[in-house]
């Protein structure tokens, strides 16, 4: 991934894809104490148009300072980075990565003397998935492995070293023959998938866990917008195990992912077996807006062009 053309921001400058290049003793490397985000931006009629920018650098910031990592650039520095390397890549869709990951200055816990780095690579990401998935839904198992305890990982922070525990159960998922994993927090309830937020849908009810143990994740706020516009009810609960098994409907919800249903849980169908009927008309909606194909929430679009 390394090997290609292109540009990445990095510090403040355009390097070539090919030089973007830190030191083996980079201090993140060792201890994955680094925050990140995963931005993406769509094919509009406006050109490429980077999908909630400015909430997802927000959330980047707030990482940064559950972290305590203090933050080289400002907000607007890296708005403007994200339209840029877009921009620069003439991608029309693209995945952003931004990342802010303390440098080779020092080692040791301590992290002191250290300084904030900060990129953002973009490129072509089509679909997380399978593009069939999208319309079939995925398998999923309940991980062997629990989420995060609020207290021991913090839940609120997009940071790197977080993704150990999301690689373990995806991991785990992938050599059960599914496709995603569904955690559960230490006392059992449901948090998220090993990158997505979780829904189900009962008796017309749309149901998703608290925000204690699983990330505010982008995609979930914005489909739960969507969802109450259109009268929908939507209820912020503990959901447990059994809950899903019987649910008429499950999906995830991420900026990867989009708005994925889930066709069975633990070798259990969830309702029909196939993406459910307000899952097909949550996914429509969501692509409507994030495509700027929906009037509504032109806002949530900042278009990468130069004007
Ligand atoms: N949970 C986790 C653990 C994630 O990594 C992600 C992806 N950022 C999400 C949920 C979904 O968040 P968002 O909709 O902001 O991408």
């Amino acid at each position: 991934f390394a090997d290609r053309d292109g540009v990445i921001w990095f510090d403040g400058e355009l390097v070539p894809w090919r030089d973007a290049r830190v030191h083996v003793l980079t201090h993140t490397l060792h201890y994955g104490m680094g925050v990140f985000e995963g931005v993406r931006a769509y094919e509009t009629d406006q050109g490429a148009s980077v999908f909630r920018l400015q909430d997802h650098t927000r959330r980047l910031f707030r990482s940064a300072k559950i972290m305590n990592m203090p933050m080289p650039f400002s907000a607007e520095e890296l708005n403007e980075a994200q339209r840029l390397v877009v921009r620069e890549n003439n991608l029309k869709q693209a995945y952003l990565r931004p990342m802010a990951f303390y440098g080779s200055e020092g080692m040791g816990l301590r992290a002191e003397g250290l300084n904030t780095h900060v990129i953002v690579a973009s490129w072509e990401w089509p679909s997380y998935m399978s593009p069939e998935s999208l319309e079939q839904g995925i398998k999923v198992n309940t991980s062997s492995y629990t989420r995060h305890h609020v207290n021991i990982s913090m839940c609120k922070a997009k940071a790197n070293g977080n993704y150990i525990n999301s690689m373990l159960a995806l991991q785990e998922a992938v050599r059960n023959g599914c496709d995603e994993a569904l955690l559960l927090d230490p006392e059992g309830y449901v948090a998220e998938g090993s990158g997505e937020n979780f829904f189900i849908v009962s008796d017309g009810t749309i149901y998703t866990p608290e925000l204690t143990s699983c990330l505010d994740g982008i995609t979930r706020d914005t489909v739960i917008e969507l969802a109450r516009e259109c009268g929908y009810r939507v209820v912020e609960k503990r959901i447990t195990r059994d809950e899903v098994y019987i649910a008429d409907e499950a999906f995830f919800t991420g900026t990867a992912a989009e708005v994925l249903p889930i066709s069975s849980l633990d070798g259990r169908s969830i309702g029909s077996g196939h993406r459910g009927l307000i899952t097909g008309r949550l996914q429509n909606l969501y692509f409507d807006v994030v495509q700027g194909r929906s009037a509504a929430h032109r806002g949530w679009l900042s278009t990468v062009s130069e004007a």
